[in-house]
């Protein structure tokens, strides 16, 4: 059987369509990049009376957002008592409830196809699951629910607030939510040139109050006044045909690099292995590798799962050197987002709302906390 270089979640959705841009527009806010983050900001700008455009270069979550493992974590990409460690228990204490908060906002609009069954952390030596003690402890001390698991999953922690969801299906739930509240959203429209209060496309120039460029993986190319200390990275998943085995809990293992969900229909998609091989991962290049098939194959047989691999996929993100996330002003009235060091489900929606909070009202208690300012 030939394996499918798409996302498994663009099998089992339908897609919604919007055509390219051809003439000039005037609005309040133009929002560059259409993934998740993107679309949170112009559902929340729709909904607070902004005249907002969307405009992506591809399709709407045709990059990352619609790519990746479809887990919905809370927190940010460090294990809680890391990000404690490196931000200050108060700091980080404030994130987490944000992010809790921004899953409670989303998770009704997803309605069928999401699943708050709790995530597992799960580690394999003694230096993991110590980690996973000193993650369990964290929680637990600043009120977080949390448990300890040992069961046929194997051995770590179970945060029962986590889930997973299906990732196109999201970002097609929130583009129709958002041109409902009124919006209006292109897509094959890329922004050729991003600059103070105006968005240049090849068949239209957007002029805009605010212009907001939430594109993870490709941050520093439509802003390369953010490229200092932004690294591409590419992250690649298989998935199979639907397996009898039980995985109950989506999980991630090895310190969050390999991570899995099974769907409700059996099929397994698993990710991960870029600790293996590091280097050749820092790229732009979407294409996905043979080494990392391999290795995603053999951590998928490890599971216990049999089943036929269906798909191999890889997308672009955006990690920093100091792993803190984008959402700041660029240049005046040019906001950027992005950079999420790999876990921007729940992150990238958070901070696309917020910046539309701070542009409206000059400020925002998720960016105070967040950035500690
Ligand atoms: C394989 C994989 C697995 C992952 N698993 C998880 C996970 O389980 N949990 C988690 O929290 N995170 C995960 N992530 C990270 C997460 O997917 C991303 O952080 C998040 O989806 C980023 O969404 P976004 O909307 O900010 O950006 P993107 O989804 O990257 O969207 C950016 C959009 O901008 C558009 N664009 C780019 N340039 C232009 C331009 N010049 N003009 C117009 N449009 C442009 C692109 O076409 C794209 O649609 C994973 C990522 C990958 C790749």
């Amino acid at each position: 059987m030939s394996i499918k270089g798409t996302a498994i979640w663009e099998d089992t959705v339908e897609r919604l369509q919007f055509p390219a841009l051809d003439s000039n527009l005037e609005v309040d806010l133009c929002v560059v990049g259409l993934g998740a983050s993107g679309l949170r900001a112009v559902m929340h700008a729709a909904e607070r009376g902004l005249k907002v455009v969307g405009i992506d270069g591809g399709v709407i979550a045709g990059a990352a957002a619609g790519r990746n493992g479809g887990l919905m974590l809370a927190g940010t990409a460090d294990f809680y008592n890391d990000a404690c460690e490196r931000l200050g228990d108060d700091r980080a204490a404030k994130i987490y409830q944000h992010t809790l908060d921004e899953m409670a906002h989303v998770v009704p609009l997803l309605e069928g196809n999401v699943r708050m069954t709790g995530v597992l952390r799960t580690e394999d030596t003694d230096e993991g699951l110590a980690e996973a003690a000193k993650h369990l402890a964290a929680l637990r001390r600043d009120g977080f629910p949390v448990e300890a698991y040992d069961g046929s999953q194997g051995q770590g922690i179970l945060i029962p607030t986590d889930g997973s969801f299906h990732p196109v299906d999201r970002a097609m739930r929130f583009a129709q939510l958002a041109t409902q509240m009124g919006a209006q959203l292109f897509e094959s429209t890329v922004a050729t040139d991003v600059r103070p209060h105006e968005v240049r496309t090849a068949d239209g120039v957007i002029s805009a109050r605010h212009v907001l460029v939430a594109t993870d993986g490709f941050l520093k190319r439509v802003l390369p006044a953010l490229a200092d200390g932004v690294r591409q990275v590419r992250l690649q998943m298989i998935a199979t045909e639907p397996d009898a085995i039980d995985l109950k809990y989506p999980s991630y293992t090895h310190f969050g690099y390999d991570y899995w969900q099974q769907r409700p229909d059996g099929r397994v998609a698993i990710g991960g292995g870029r600790h293996q091989v590091k280097e050749s991962e820092f790229t732009d290049d979407d294409t996905p590798t043979r080494e990392l098939f391999e290795y995603l194959e053999q951590r998928l047989r490890s599971l216990g799962v049999t089943a036929a691999i269906t798909h191999h996929w890889a997308a672009i993100v955006s990690y920093t050197d100091n792993e803190q996330p984008i959402a700041r002003e660029v240049m005046p009235g040019v906001w950027g987002l992005g950079a999420f060091n790999g876990t921007g489900n729940v992150v990238g929606t958070m901070l696309g709302r917020a910046l539309v909070d701070q542009m409206i009202d000059g400020r925002s208690q998720i960016l105070s906390d967040f950035y500690g300012e």
